[in-house]
């Protein structure tokens, strides 16, 4: 590859990072230093303020992608330029920005403004390597580190990332918080906003109170509906969505939550799964009006399996990646509404360093914090 001309700023030199690598998928991340290329054509290095821990951040300890290890996780970042490589005229030195998720920009989804369609969008964000195949980062020993996980493996001081995927955003606001808004809080938000279209006065049901559904609760109510209904196993979620918006909250263990949903809404308009549990799914559908739509956010566990008369009668359910969102557009819109307090995202999060990164997945395992934000020192 050449560096590019024309006077732009290229920095090829490596860096070194500190970084939580995954050597195993049983045991706890291990922090240590690696050396990451410099940016290439159309990347820029990134000193990230902030990441946050995403379960999508988790899949890698699973078999079911399977995604090669070691690798460098984390994909909620933000930070500041550092360099550009050769073409990467988007961003400059010194630009704060958020990353978000990568896709290729020449095919049917991309052209069509729906990057999170991307034909390529599992090769670029899950395989920790450029879409070329070429790694970006070695150990201390001189192997490879997969550290390109959609696009940016910003478990770590330093990200090399496309910038494509990048959000720039005014320097006045907490860069460190911000990274979470380019992909859990945009799925969420998102899927209410954008995918569902939910209109005031509507009603919307979301099930799982994580980041990702408390997102929509908060987007649900930003957009004027009138009835949120907001469905958890936990008492305390179930509080936190109440002072976030939700209208009524229900026990998603319920064996009559069908019954209690259509109770409230007569039928809802819109729903929100973001449990990926099909009994729950099933109940949410069944609690829609006969042209009502159903958003599957969630990893999906097992089969589903739904009674065609349900659909026949014009209920929608669609999977959703992203929140069908353009980041460059739509995480701009997000801070708009939180500095309106419409959006109030900033209290779902605890802090970590991310030399505590195993203490911040136990405590989301555990439910006690909704979104743990790693800050690298
Ligand atoms: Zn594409
Ligand atoms: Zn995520």
């Amino acid at each position: 590859m050449r560096a590019g001309g024309g006077g732009a700023v290229t920095a090829r030199a490596a860096v070194t990072a500190r970084a939580a690598v995954l050597r195993s998928r049983t045991l706890p991340f291990r922090v240590e230093d690696l050396t990451l290329d410099g940016p290439g054509p159309g990347e820029a290095l990134i000193e990230v303020a902030g990441t946050g821990f995403c379960h999508t951040d988790l899949l890698p300890r699973t078999d079911r992608l399977g995604v090669a290890l070691p690798l460098v996780a984390g994909h909620e970042g933000a930070g500041k330029v550092l360099a550009t490589g050769p073409g990467a005229h988007e961003v400059s030195p010194g630009d704060h920005v958020v990353m978000s998720f990568d896709s290729c920009g020449g095919c049917r989804a991309c052209l069509a403004a729906r990057p999170a369609g991307c034909a390529a969008f599992f090769p670029r964000n899950l395989s920790g390597r450029r879409p070329d195949g070429t790694g970006t980062a070695r150990d201390a020993a001189g192997e490879e580190v997969a550290a390109y996980w959609f696009g940016q493996s910003s478990f770590a001081t330093h990200a090399v990332v496309p910038v494509r995927s990048l959000v720039p955003v005014s320097a006045a606001l907490p860069l460190e918080l911000l990274g979470p808004l380019g992909c859990g809080f945009q799925t969420g938000a998102g899927a209410v906003i954008n995918s569902l279209g939910v209109q005031a006065g509507s009603s919307v049901l979301v099930a799982g109170t994580g980041a990702v559904g408390l997102a929509a609760v908060m987007a649900a109510r930003a957009v004027g509906a009138t009835v949120v209904v907001a469905v958890d196993i936990l008492p305390l979620r179930r509080k936190l969505a109440e002072e976030l918006g939700a209208t009524h909250t229900l026990d998603g263990r319920s064996q009559t939550l069908t019954e209690e949903i259509l109770e409230i809404t007569g039928g809802a308009d819109h729903a929100v799964d973001t449990t990926g549990l099909p009994p729950v799914i099933t109940s949410l559908v069944r609690g829609l009006h006969s042209e009502g739509s159903c958003g599957l956010v969630g990893v999906q566990h097992g089969d589903l399996t739904v009674d065609p008369l349900l659909i026949a009668s014009g209920r929608t359910i669609k999977g959703i990646i992203e929140g069908d969102a353009v980041p460059r557009l739509f995480v701009p819109r997000l801070i708009d509404l939180w500095q309106q307090g419409r959006f109030p995202f900033d209290r779902l999060i605890r802090r970590y360093p991310l030399a505590e990164i195993d203490r911040a997945e136990q405590d989301m395992a555990s439910g006690e914090v909704v979104k743990a934000v790693l800050i690298p020192t």
